[in-house]
């Protein structure tokens, strides 16, 4: 379970997140909606301390980071990045490393699991996310759906309490959108726990299980897709027969 308690985050004087209370279970997949400029992307970093909230506490299974202890202690934080693996809008791969040393590299460096061992958890992956003829190929030698499929299994090779997603098919042509949300489809079936910034609302609609919709830095309205997307709320209601 993810529990988030009293979470705030300022940039300077620009309030961004106002005491965010979250809760999402196990085998949960959370899509984070909301307009441009709310503070998905920003609740999403502090999931992991990528941004260092100014107040709050993130609780992941039996894991408790209080901010203020965090400040300063970089075990804590590796300890929570290490539960919580991320995918990024733009891939962020090593251009000079193949798919397979991409996915092995978490797994050599921070797991420090052998390298026969890394390379056979690595081709697991690479194969759960349909690429394992692609294994030698470079970044560049790949599509961004394949770039994305590729991010996807680096993060679930190093076994996570959580991934996190962070707009994964924004930066994606829109022909290559479904094979991604394709592939993360068979994670949530698989009862991995997910929590994804995302403005594809079919998927949301789909395939998550629960739906934070935030406006202006706070949570505007949580729970089931069929309950928020049909709130009696003008914001909400705008926002989908926008994207939806
Ligand atoms: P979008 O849908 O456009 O990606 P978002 O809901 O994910 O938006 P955030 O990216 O979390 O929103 O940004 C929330 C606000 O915080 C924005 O006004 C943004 O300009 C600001 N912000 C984000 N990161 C920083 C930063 N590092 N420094 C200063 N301001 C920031």
């Amino acid at each position: 379970m993810i529990e988030v308690a009293g979470l705030y985050k300022n940039f300077g004087s620009a309030s961004i997140l106002k005491d965010i209370n979250l809760t999402i279970r196990q085998g949960e997949v959370c899509a984070i909606i909301g307009p441009s400029g709310s503070g998905k992307t920003t609740l999403l970093r502090c999931l992991n301390h990528l941004e260092t909230p100014d107040r709050g506490r993130i609780r992941i299974g039996d894991f408790v980071l209080e901010t203020g202890t965090a400040s300063g202690n970089g075990a804590l934080v590796r300890q929570l990045r290490q539960k919580t693996g991320m995918v990024f809008q733009q891939f962020n791969l090593f251009p000079h490393k193949t798919a397979l040393e991409n996915v092995m590299e978490g797994l050599l460096v921070v797991k420090g699991i052998p390298k026969q061992q890394a390379a056979t958890k690595g081709m697991h992956w690479l194969t759960k996310v349909g690429l394992a003829e692609k294994a030698a190929a470079y970044p560049g030698q790949l599509s961004g759906g394949q770039k994305q499929r590729v991010a996807i299994a680096r993060a679930m090779a190093m076994e996570p309490d959580v991934i996190l997603l962070d707009e994964p098919t924004s930066a994606l042509d829109p022909e290559l959108v479904s094979e991604v949300l394709q592939v993360l489809r068979k994670l949530a079936e698989e009862g991995i726990t997910m929590v994804i910034v995302t403005h594809e609302m079919n998927f949301a609609r789909e395939v998550a299980t629960k739906i934070v919709f935030m406006d202006g830095g706070s949570i505007l309205c949580e729970g089931a897709p069929q309950r928020v997307f049909a709130a009696d709320n003008s914001r909400i209601q705008s926002f989908t027969a926008q994207f939806g």
